[in-house]
């Protein structure tokens, strides 16, 4: 395993992105401070290229290949966002890629990803390992492998969405970041703890999968299954090494929202700023809305992750 990304390798990673990432907006609600009490702002990746911060640590892993890395192409799996990323920066970078998907992905995520020119390699998810298929192209076809959050580039290009946060808010008291594998939250840290050293950073993860909750307060990777959560973006089955290492850390707590608050935040977000965020986006909010009260007064920076999700699900969603 490399060791960890620094805060430089975010900064380089900044370098790295611009011009082809979007500097996504820090959005503030006059109505939402009202009702919380606190001063929120919301760091939109949800506006980012493919619609989700993903698209920054792909992109910033895939300008590191070499000539002979170029050429054989990259290999990934995932059913969600992280493929899309890695598809849409292969594109832009003139990178084969091959995609490793369940046989039961959403059609429109599929198609997605054959829009951007990637190839998409099916698998079973209950009697194959994508890990495994991943490897194994790999390794049969020289193809470089970019997982999803345990890999230092990814971190340091994920942890760039931050950096762009404080250069606009300025000092927080806390931050508030949803965890999956723990790319984003890992990189958030490295970010937080450069630029605004006492800011507390919070992971939020779904309720019905705390491994990394327990991860946190026992100290070793907690491994679960596939949680059962509208949250798709954060089933992770545990914790990324590296993330976890940058975790134990940099991190100040790490809290969990139900699926019943992150439908709550979903309305608001659409009907209150206006903006369409997927589940998994919205548990960084959702624990704020839970924690209002010991935030009082506070300034609080909110990571707004993503938001691909289709309109029927969006629908039924937010009218359930
Ligand atoms: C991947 C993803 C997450 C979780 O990120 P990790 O780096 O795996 O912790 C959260 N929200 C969205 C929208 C995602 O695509």
């Amino acid at each position: 395993m490399p060791t960890p990304p620094t805060f430089a390798d975010v900064q380089a990673a900044a370098e790295r992105i611009r011009g082809h990432a979007h500097r996504t907006p820090v959005l503030t609600s006059r109505r939402i401070d009202a009702e919380t009490g606190a001063h929120l702002y919301f760091k939109c990746e949800n506006f980012q290229r493919m619609g989700a911060f993903k698209f920054r640590g792909a992109f910033n892993a895939l300008s590191r290949f070499d000539e002979a890395q170029r050429r054989a192409g990259v290999v990934t799996y995932s059913s969600g966002n992280h493929s899309q990323a890695i598809a849409l920066a292969a594109s832009i970078l003139d990178i084969p890629a091959t995609i490793v998907m369940p046989h039961d992905a959403p059609e429109s995520k599929v198609a997605a990803t054959l829009g951007y020119g990637a190839s998409v390699v099916r698998y079973d998810r209950y009697t194959e390992d994508r890990e495994e298929i991943g490897r194994a192209l790999a390794a049969e076809k020289g193809y470089t492998l970019v997982p999803p959050y345990d890999h230092p580039d990814v971190i340091a290009g994920q942890g760039t969405a931050t950096m762009e946060l404080f250069e606009e808010s300025g000092e927080l008291d806390a931050l508030f970041v949803c965890l999956g594998g723990g790319g984003l939250l890992s990189g958030a840290a490295l970010a937080a703890r450069a630029l605004a050293p006492s800011c507390r950073v919070v992971g939020v993860e779904p309720e019905a999968g705390d491994d990394g909750l327990r991860s946190f307060r026992t100290g070793s990777i907690v491994h679960i299954d596939t949680p059962d959560t509208i949250a798709d973006g954060a089933q992770t089955q545990h914790l990324g090494v590296l993330p976890f290492e940058i975790i134990r850390r940099d991190v100040d707590d790490i809290v969990t929202a139900s699926d019943a608050e992150l439908v709550t935040a979903m309305r608001v977000f659409a009907s209150t700023m206006k903006i369409v965020v997927e589940p998994t986006g919205c548990l960084a909010f959702a624990a704020v809305r839970r924690l209002a009260a010991d935030l009082a007064g506070q300034r609080v920076g909110v990571l707004v992750s993503g938001g691909n999700v289709d309109l029927a699900r969006f629908a039924a969603l937010v009218t359930s």
